[in-house]
């Protein structure tokens, strides 16, 4: 069930902070999105391409809509006509397809490059040079990007306690976000999402200088396993 007090808490803790909170509501049904909805969420974060759609077509249309999984290339156009932001483009491929599928739709995509900054393999990702030779990528064909609009930068961190590990992750998340600020995009406002943190390690993500959560299970209770799927 969604929790209420939780989202008052996080939502106060993010008004505080200046940190935008996507309610990460993959697995829940859209009854749960409509309970936190009607407190004033508006930003809410799937993972699977079919289950954003429904929610979307379900839902009212001032809901933002990010999609925050692993994106397939031939998925984009799926979603292209309404998804807020992407977190998590991992490829100049992804990042070339939908700028292709925006200039379709009349839209300009907002997303977010994902670095890889995990000790877990599993975990997408590029790492810095891999961000570079994209954004290297996108300048050589930036006639064809007009439809795409790259707002900042994604991460997840391991899945530990340990506080140390973790903040050291973001911590290098976020000194590379800077850098790009300062360098690739200077002059340019629009490259200013720093995504990190989620439920267990959102205070710690919000220290190293996160200004956007994706918080799931402390808003809408524990996912169950099978529901973990990677598609
Ligand atoms: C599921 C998910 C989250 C939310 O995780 P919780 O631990 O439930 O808060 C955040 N980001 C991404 C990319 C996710 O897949």
């Amino acid at each position: 069930m969604a929790d209420a007090l939780a989202w008052q808490r996080i939502h106060d803790y993010c008004t505080q902070h200046g940190v935008t909170l996507v309610a990460v509501s993959k697995t829940k049904p859209a009854t749960e999105v409509s309970a936190l909805y009607d407190l004033g969420q508006r930003h809410f974060g799937e993972n699977y391409v079919q289950e954003l759609v429904e929610k979307h077509e379900a839902l009212p249309t001032d809901i933002y809509w990010h999609f925050i999984g692993h994106l397939q290339s031939n998925k984009v156009k799926m979603i292209a006509p309404f998804v807020h932001l992407i977190h998590a483009v991992d490829s100049f491929k992804l990042l070339a397809e939908i700028a292709k599928q925006g200039a379709k739709c009349g839209r300009v995509i907002n997303v977010l490059l994902q670095l890889h900054i995990a000790k877990e393999e599993t975990k997408f990702g590029m790492d810095e040079k891999e961000v570079l030779e994209c954004l290297a990528y996108y300048k050589a064909q930036i006639t064809d990007m007009a439809h795409v609009r790259i707002c900042g930068l994604m991460g997840m961190a391991t899945n530990t306690p340990d506080e140390a590990v973790v903040k050291q992750e973001f911590g290098g998340l976020h000194n590379f976000f800077t850098y790009l600020k300062d360098t690739e995009f200077f002059g340019q406002p629009d490259f200013a999402t720093c995504s990190m943190g989620m439920s267990a390690d959102y205070e710690w993500a919000v220290a190293e200088g996160s200004n956007m959560i994706r918080v799931g299970s402390l808003l809408f209770g524990a996912r169950t396993p099978v529901a973990e799927k990677t598609v």
